[in-house]
């Protein structure tokens, strides 16, 4: 049965019934949460994205015929009700409306619903690549409603703001011009121009740079990227981004009105009173004291650099590693002395996974004596100027690694963070936001054996360094910046290169040769002929900020749609096949063998 609501205007959605008066006649509708017969009395649970609002049906005030068609009623019907909004005899303290319910008069099942696949409820213990399958009816679930609804609600609160603080919305292409460099581009074959490929943007930089070219002077866009990475938990091939951009400014300039924007972001939707100015740290500072470039600032831990202290003690595993230009960090896991010994294998096997050997430790006894891996190398004075180097007390644990200095950093900083979440210092609703500054503006690829662009190859270089582009390019330091809350960057921009010179011999230091250059970036280059304003800009990870501020363990939970992790939509099937006549229209034909072959190749 499926009837129609001809006649009849929702005059209410269930929570606002608050706003109605008792007594009077509301027109609700909705889903089916449960419907329970008691007898002559039916409840039904009426639900849509307000929330849930009890109707009661019964024999007397509605009639036979509508009692009988309650119930029939079952979970997920799509059902309208006219009725009187009553108080409720016993109210509910659960829920919003707890204290209201409608006697209902009329009944109306606009739709009815097989049994759905699993039950419609918060907190779902159903596994998600069911609930992904079935996306549509797992988006019904309150808590599931409510993130997505809130991500819409910060949407809205950043266009308010932009457009206050005199940026401009602009719209900007998805289907571009292959520039990569960084992440691998998603291409779109062109059928009018068959061999040919569009790319979907990895986000909007260039053109926002010509944008302020061309005068528009602030801009900002809630814009889609792409990026073909490899596959990683908790990344989506396709994300959404705050992107702005801003002319005849500098650092300080983004970073305030950013700082004005995130105070206003968490006063609107969480009620969370952000103090300005923001803790500003950089790069180098945020890698020594917290082995990170998005440190977690809810707690301390800091590292610390003993090399000086050890450079000459009696362990080998230190004294080798400074040799050969290394160096050796602790820290001081304060009150931790007592670990046992099999989960200080735990956390060594960490380190391990970012390339440390090892890593020693000291555990300062009640009494004051240690017990450590490396005793037996020390001296007793050695380990005495180590440990009041870590500040360490009876009580505490002392940890090392000695190795390259991103083996170190990246290791303890893993420690640090492990041991924070063991000790549950990492409060969700503690919100720390950090700028971290800085940044270098190279980074060396053991890979490609050549330098690339720690940011974009756009971002410009600091000018008190700008003269070591020569002889010392890995020591010159970037205008850029990130914004980073609890441990997450969810947020980077840079103030830009605009001057050609500074450009041309940017690409040269990337190992682009002047053709290349030319080839994949000349139309900016041509820009930069006429007239360049001085820019800057910044991009928001829209769904990761949004994960953060609804309190989500996933990014996919404030997206309505996302993918998986191996980039596949599981409710539509994507990507798919495609007819043949499809690709004989791109001039496209598929390698079978070759396709075989790079998925085994990729699912290992
Ligand atoms: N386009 C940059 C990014 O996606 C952000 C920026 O520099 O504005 O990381």
């Amino acid at each position: 049965m499926s009837e129609s609501m001809k006649g009849l205007k929702r005059t209410h959605r269930c929570a606002e019934v608050l706003t109605a008066e008792v007594g009077s006649t509301v027109t609700v509708m909705g889903w089916v949460q449960r419907s329970r017969n008691k007898g002559g009395l039916i409840f039904t649970d009426l639900r849509d994205r307000t929330g849930i609002l009890q109707i009661i049906f019964e024999e007397t005030s509605c009639g036979r015929e509508v009692f009988e068609k309650a119930a029939e009623l079952r979970s997920e019907f799509c059902i309208a009700v006219v009725g009187t909004l009553e108080k409720r005899s016993a109210p509910n303290s659960q829920i919003p409306t707890g204290a209201l319910e409608v006697r209902a008069e009329q009944l109306r099942i606009l739709s009815e619903s097989e049994t759905p696949p699993f039950p419609v409820e918060e907190n779902s213990k159903t596994r998600e690549e069911l609930r992904l399958k079935y996306r549509f009816l797992d988006l019904r679930r309150p808590d599931l409603q409510k993130k997505i609804m809130t991500r819409s609600k910060i949407a809205a609160v950043v266009r308010q703001f932009m457009i206050e603080n005199g940026f401009l919305e602009i719209e900007t292409p998805t289907l571009i011009k292959s520039t990569p460099e960084g992440a691998r581009d998603y291409l779109v074959p062109s059928r009018v121009h068959p061999g040919k490929m569009y790319a979907l943007p990895q986000s909007p930089q260039l053109l926002k740079q010509l944008l302020m070219c061309s005068g528009y002077d602030r801009y900002f866009q809630l814009a889609r990227c792409y990026r073909d990475e490899d596959l990683r938990a908790d990344r989506q091939p396709e994300f959404t981004q705050i992107d702005m951009e801003l002319s005849f400014v500098d650092v300080d300039d983004v970073i305030e009105v950013n700082e004005r924007l995130l105070q206003r972001l968490f006063r609107e939707i969480l009620g969370v009173e952000v103090k300005l100015p923001i803790q500003r740290m950089t790069w180098q500072d945020a890698m020594d004291h917290y082995g990170s470039d998005k440190p977690d600032l809810r707690f301390g831990m800091q590292l610390r650099n003993v090399t000086e202290v050890v450079r000459n003690c009696g362990f080998g595993v230190f004294t080798n590693a400074i040799k050969a230009g290394g160096t050796v960090r602790g820290i001081n896991a304060e009150g931790l002395g007592t670990m046992p010994r099999k989960k200080i294998d735990a956390l060594t096997d960490t380190a391990k996974t970012y390339g440390a050997k090892g890593l020693a430790y000291v555990a300062i006894q009640p009494d004051g004596t240690v017990k450590s891996s490396f005793q037996k190398f020390m001296k007793p004075e050695e380990m005495d100027a180590l440990v009041r180097a870590m500040d360490g007390k009876p009580g505490d644990l002392l940890l090392f690694a000695a190795d390259r200095n991103k083996v170190v950093w990246d290791s303890l900083g893993a420690i640090r963070l492990e041991l924070g979440r063991q000790l549950g210092l990492m409060k969700k609703d503690d919100y720390r936001f950090l700028w971290v500054t800085e940044f270098p503006l190279l980074e060396w690829s053991d890979e490609e054996n050549r330098f690339k662009a720690m940011h974009h190859p756009f971002t410009m270089p600091m000018e008190e360094d700008w003269d070591k582009i020569d002889s010392d390019p890995g020591s010159v330091r970037a205008k850029a910046y990130d914004i980073v809350l609890n441990g997450t960057e969810i947020g980077g921009g840079s103030v830009r290169i605009h001057q050609s010179d500074i450009q041309k011999k940017m690409f040269e230091v990337l190992g682009l040769s002047d053709e290349v250059a030319q080839q994949r970036f000349g139309f900016l280059l041509e820009a930069f002929k006429y007239g360049v304003p001085p820019h800057a800009g910044l991009a928001y990870g829209l769904d990761r900020l949004a994960m953060i501020m609804v309190g989500a363990d996933t990014i996919r939970d404030v997206i309505a749609f996302p993918k998986v992790k191996d980039a596949t939509d599981l409710m539509m099937n994507a990507p798919d096949v495609v007819e043949q006549k499809q690709l004989d229209d791109l001039a496209l034909k598929v390698d079978e063998e070759e396709a075989r072959r790079i998925e085994a190749a990729m699912k290992k």
